[in-house]
């Protein structure tokens, strides 16, 4: 049987009622948890993509993000690669083909939307020694702001290098990054790029039937893709899932192994704990560090997806 875009996101959406009752939010990140299975996901077709900017649009309106110096119509930003930020939580980054040897392979240009990746094993959230990022059990990897001490640690940690800090105010961390949109997805929506797309180059649902359709792409349109599902493998694997007809590493991709790099972020810490800090003072300070920030900021303990730019979220 023939698996079209839209049949498939129906059976997605079937299974996604079924499976988001029961979800809950993990209790806290710093305790080691088990990467979760089946958890949703989106995979993108960079070769659907034309570089509208309306995903990126969607993205800082649903986060009520400063406004761009260029208007979202503004194309020309296009021809110089970016990188998600502060105020963007996604960039869509051009890429024109590469020679190979005196040939020029293919003429257009291929477009990238990019974001945090939403690891099945971050290590941004196993780096955070207060538990500030943690990795909800259907897919998204959130941000905790009152428990943010601001160290940067998942910034260094990051094999993406998706975090942005906001510097506005020392007393007031704040790590920005792509939600997933988690508050919608709990409440059985899509994310607002994934809702606002009009080329359909995402589609959300759970990993395994995201695997199968790229899979089922690949074999049915043969010499369109790289034989590479980026983010199957991947540090572990990751949320958000690409297929390309470019070598990823042409098109902005890092070349990473298999194996999660948390492995390597908590030997750090505990080597750190083991040896150069008396953990109990430790956490004295931390402890004040964090009261103060609290006292700061004035909020009551909220995820990222509460609290943003310009106010809160719906
Ligand atoms: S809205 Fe869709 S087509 Fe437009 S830039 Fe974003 S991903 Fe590409
Ligand atoms: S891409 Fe970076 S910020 Fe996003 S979940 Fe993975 S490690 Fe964390
Ligand atoms: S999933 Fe939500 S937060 Fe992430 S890029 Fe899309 S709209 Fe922005």
């Amino acid at each position: 049987m023939e698996i079209g875009r839209r049949h498939f996101f129906k059976l997605s959406g079937a299974l996604a009622a079924s499976s988001l009752a029961g979800t809950g939010t993990q209790a806290h990140a710093s305790k080691k948890t088990e990467p979760p299975g089946d958890t949703y996901g989106c995979l993108v077709d960079t070769t659907l993509c034309v570089g509208c900017r309306k995903c990126e649009q969607a993205c800082n309106e649903r986060h009520h993000l400063p406004d761009p110096n260029e208007s979202f119509e503004e194309l020309s930003v296009l021809e110089n690669l970016r990188r998600p930020d502060v105020s963007s939580y996604t960039v869509v980054n051009k890429y024109y083909p590469k020679n190979i040897g005196t040939l020029i392979w293919r003429k257009r240009p291929t477009f990238v939307k990019f974001q945090c990746m939403h690891c099945n094993d971050p290590s941004c959230a196993s780096a955070c020694i207060t538990g500030a990022l943690s990795k909800q059990p259907d897919g998204p990897v959130v941000y905790n702001v009152s428990k943010c001490i601001g160290c940067r640690y998942c910034m260094v940690a990051c094999p993406f290098q998706i975090p942005a800090y906001e510097y506005h105010n020392a007393l007031t961390p704040s790590v920005r990054k792509c939600t997933f949109c988690a508050s919608y997805i709990k409440e059985g929506k899509l994310p607002a790029c994934v809702q606002v797309c009009p080329r359909e180059v995402m589609t959300f649902g759970k990993k395994s039937d995201l695997l199968r359709l790229a899979r089922w792409k690949m074999k049915n349109n043969p010499g369109k893709y790289v034989d590479h599902i980026y983010g199957e493998h991947e540090v572990g694997g990751t949320t958000w899932l690409y297929i390309a007809s470019d070598p990823f590493e042409t098109i902005g991709f890092p070349k990473l192994g298999e194996s999660a790099p948390p492995r390597l972020t908590e030997a750090i810490q505990h080597g750190l704990f083991q040896y150069m800090a008396a953990p109990i003072g430790l956490y004295v300070v931390l402890g004040g560090i964090m009261w103060l920030t609290g006292f700061y900021r004035n909020r009551e303990e909220s995820t990222d997806e509460d609290s943003s730019g310009k106010g809160g979220n719906a």
